[in-house]
């Protein structure tokens, strides 16, 4: 096919841009999409290009003011990476206004069998088989392309990172889905698009009211009332938190956390959306209302996730149903999600869907997906922090995953010592030390001081408490009990794990 170019028109100073209409990238809801000539970036026009000043003043706050990606911008390049954020304006005489976007990075398009070369949309992952009742995950995406539990985690964890950079900027995204996030879960990552719609918070009402099962109870009450009626809610943060938990949910649970076994005689197909996701939902988990459980028999508890995640889980879904100030903050979702990570067992058994679960504290720990369980004890450290002197309180834990599959490294970063330490941008990327399972000169799991301050050992060795010493770069057999001390007696209060074989 012969290339046709037409050219468009910056907003800001510069050449006309290039776009190649002969082979359309895409058609969006709203929107019809081109490949600019060098193929890395596309425009996106608007089906309705009449013109709008409040989705123009609303497009130039989002493009240039409230960018986080521009350059200038503190971390801009780390956010250009978990936004497909629109990086100008321009003007074509008969398609109206449009956007320059950066083309989604490759590892969001699927490599292999039916779905080769389709962006990897969050519904692939999600969605419902109607015919087995497991996500499409399982069916339509080749195994390569599943990823397991944990970097789904990961990308959990990614998601709610994006999520809180935006709302600290003053923006909401008003249609948070798994249509308008992508994820990759062969490396963890994830990446908001459509951020066009964002709504600049109290500046302009939004176009969207968001996407079925994701919006929040409180605008599916009001949605019938007149647009400038007080009463009627709009998309905010507040919103984008309900759509946020119901993701995250999803994506952990693999089923949707208000549909349950609850049935609507002869409700319209309106009552019934009014029912399951309005201020009426019923949590299919909640522990105060049994009456909609989840769908068969033998549903997994979001408590194999942990208590922690369970409890956000309940406060998002029962108490933040009609309370909206009481559900959880994307940062409090990247706090848990990180424990989660943190707190993962690699699951022995190769055939096993998920790959990874949590670890709770208990003795003989099994996997609640396949059911395996490790011959060996699992090892895990607790951290703890001193602050004020004399006291202690728990920074986190961490499992070291060495101990059950022997290739494994565990690396331990200031984030998980330290309370309140940069995971992200600004997160010292270099590890303090890692554990890795050696033969000599005794087999076993030692730890690898990668830092530049000496670490404190104490240990109990014959019912005598002994000291040792790691200078950096040095390794030391692990043993149950042992207390580590990270940094030396230079700091005012020291940072201390616990090594506990459970
Ligand atoms: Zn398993």
């Amino acid at each position: 096919m012969r290339k046709k170019h037409e050219k468009a028109q910056r907003r800001n100073s510069g050449p006309d841009i290039e776009f190649d209409v002969s082979n359309p990238a895409g058609m969006g809801g709203m929107k019809e999409v081109f490949f600019t000539k060098d193929r890395q970036n596309v425009v996106a026009f608007y089906h309705n290009n009449s013109k709008s000043d409040d989705r123009e003043n609303r497009l130039e706050q989002v493009v240039y003011d409230y960018n986080p990606t521009r350059d200038g911008q503190s971390n801009a390049a780390y956010w250009s990476n978990l936004f497909c954020w629109p990086s100008e304006i321009v003007d074509h005489p008969k398609r109206g206004i449009g956007i320059v976007l950066p083309v989604y990075p490759d590892c969001f398009f699927f490599k292999e069998g039916t779905l080769k070369g389709i962006e990897k949309n969050g519904c692939w992952f999600t969605g419902i088989s109607p015919l087995t009742r497991r996500p499409f995950r399982y069916s339509r995406v080749e195994k390569s392309e599943r990823g397991d539990l944990r970097l789904i985690v990961e990308a959990m964890i990614c998601l709610s990172r994006t999520i809180q950079r935006m709302h600290n900027a003053g923006l909401a995204h008003s249609d948070l889905s798994e249509n308008n996030v992508l994820i990759d879960p062969t490396s963890g990552r994830s990446l908001v698009i459509d951020v066009d719609a964002l709504v600049v918070t109290g500046l302009f009402p939004p176009e969207v009211l968001g996407s079925k099962g994701y919006i929040a109870p409180e605008i599916l009450a009001t949605r019938n009332l007149p647009i400038d009626d007080p009463k009627r809610k709009h998309p905010s943060a507040e919103t984008d938190k309900h759509s946020l938990a119901v993701m995250i949910y999803k994506y952990l649970m693999e089923r949707h956390p208000l549909e349950g076994k609850r049935i609507f005689i002869g409700a319209t197909a309106d009552e019934v959306d009014h029912l399951t996701y309005g201020s009426k939902a019923i949590y299919c988990e909640s522990l105060e209302n049994s009456n909609n459980r989840p769908k068969g028999d033998n549903y997994l508890p979001s408590t194999i996730l942990g208590k922690k995640m369970a409890d956000m889980f309940h406060r998002a879904f029962v108490d933040g149903i009609t309370n909206p100030m009481n559900r959880p903050l994307s940062g409090e979702w990247e706090n848990t999600l990180s424990w989660v990570s943190d707190n993962m067992v690699k699951c022995g058994n190769t055939n096993c869907d998920y790959g990874w679960f949590v670890f709770l504290n208990e003795r003989n720990s099994k996997c609640p997906y396949c059911s395996w369980q490790s011959k060996d004890k699992i090892r895990f450290f607790e951290f703890e922090q001193e602050s004020p002197a004399g006291w202690f309180r728990t920074a986190g834990s961490l499992v070291l995953n060495a101990s059950v599959s022997q290739n494994l490294r565990t690396r331990i970063y200031k984030h998980h010592i330290e309370n309140g330490a940069p995971r992200g941008p600004g997160e010292d990327s270099r590890p303090i030390a890692d554990v890795c399972f050696m033969e000599s000169p005794y087999p076993g799991y030692y730890l690898n001081n990668l830092s530049d301050d000496k670490m404190l050992i104490r240990n109990t060795e014959n019912g005598y408490t002994v000291f040792h010493e790691i200078p950096p770069s040095k390794k030391l057999l692990l043993q149950e009990g042992m207390e580590i001390r990270f940094n030396s007696s230079k700091s005012n209060s020291f940072f201390r794990a616990r090594t506990l074989f459970r």
